[in-house]
């Protein structure tokens, strides 16, 4: 069997979990398992922090009705809300709440013909300008809904654009419009991503919503020793050879041995969700000890380097996880963990 595994530790996500509720007072949080969980499979996930969380959050009504249909019966916000108007049913079927980011999302919903209120989270757009309304907008959308007898309660919510860069202004500044906004309007709110909990302070109010952090990555880049990486992605390595100083690797020829090198063959490549972009140099660890990707990432497989005779057919190789921070590969590729975690297939995912 091919050995590429993405070990899914379950204990470390309820941790790190907990973790971030108590950074966020204690208030309550979402658990972010959109996109499958960040590639860490959104039923596992769901189930396993069922009698932690307060609720979860998906993208939309497909990812929603997957956890429902496996018996999970907490509140699931959908954060993208609805793509056509005759989703209103499934969503009240399923009784799911939708955010509502814009006109025809509220009208189509008021126009709705509900067999029980429904909760809404209404978005604001503080600054982000993706989705949500201007909070010259907002009071109208949100009293159109308050006042409707279909409409069970309404739940203020924004999003920050920068709040994994807490050197620059604009949380502090979209917090201010979003609080100016709101000055009149009851009820609750939620705003904090991650990086909001770790840190504003100001933001430890309302529902959290909890994404990469409880993955155990920590969305400022680097490692943070309060959260515990939750996939370790893992391989083999099944081929060898030592390679005479000057010799080409991989395709385009793109590194050539400066020294005698061992080199060993790993499965795992792009197809498996590996960033070809990672060049020579990105770190991984073989039997625990760091080392590097030799040339070129391909479909299937990859080339790195071996420490020494110890290290050959059979090593154990992780390419993230807790040797090497998954922030680590991002950055050798140009890109961030998010996307690196989301993109992992293929490989045989184990929980433990
Ligand atoms: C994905 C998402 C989150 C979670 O963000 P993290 O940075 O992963 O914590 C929170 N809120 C919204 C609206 C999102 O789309």
């Amino acid at each position: 069997m091919r050995p590429l595994t993405a070990h899914i530790r379950l204990n470390h996500l309820r941790d790190n979990f907990s973790t971030l509720k108590q950074l966020h007072g204690g208030g309550p949080m979402l658990a972010v398992v959109k996109a499958n969980a960040y590639g860490h499979g959104a039923v596992r996930c769901a189930e396993a922090l069922a009698d932690l969380t307060d609720g979860y959050a998906v993208a939309c009504i497909e990812e929603a009705i997957e956890l429902r249909e496996t018996g999970i019966t907490l509140p699931i916000v959908m954060l993208e809300g609805v793509f056509e108007a005759s989703e209103y049913a499934l969503v009240d079927k399923y009784q799911l709440w939708p955010v509502v980011g814009n006109h025809w999302q509220l009208e189509a919903l008021l126009a709705y013909d509900w067999s029980q209120p429904v909760t809404v989270w209404l978005k604001m757009d503080s600054g982000m300008h993706r989705t949500g309304f201007f909070p010259h907008d907002y009071a109208p959308a949100y009293e159109a809904l308050a006042q409707s007898p279909k409409v069970a309660s309404v739940v203020k919510m924004t999003h920050f654009a920068c709040a994994d860069e807490p050197m620059k202004t604009m949380t502090a500044e979209q917090i201010a419009a979003f609080d100016l906004a709101c000055t009149d309007l009851p009820g609750d709110i939620s705003f904090a991503n991650s990086a909001a909990m770790m840190a504003y302070p100001q933001t430890m109010r309302g529902w959290g919503r909890a994404g990469l952090a409880m993955y155990g990555v920590s969305p400022m880049g680097g490692a943070d020793s309060r959260f515990k990486p939750v996939m370790k992605l893992t391989s083999k390595v099944f081929g060898e050879r030592v390679l005479q100083p000057g010799e080409p690797i991989g395709y385009g020829a793109s590194f050539v041995t400066e020294q005698s090198t061992r080199v060993g063959l790993v499965a795992g490549g792009y197809a498996d969700g590996y960033p070809r972009r990672a060049a020579t140099g990105t770190p991984l660890a073989i039997e625990g000890a760091r080392s590097r990707v030799l040339g070129r990432v391909s479909m299937d497989m990859m080339t790195v380097q071996l420490a020494d005779h110890q290290q050959g057919i059979g090593s154990a190789v992780e390419l993230w996880g807790d040797v090497v921070n998954v922030n680590e590969v991002a950055a050798a590729a140009g890109t961030i963990a998010y996307e690196l975690l989301c993109n992992v297939k293929r490989a045989k995912v184990v929980y433990e």
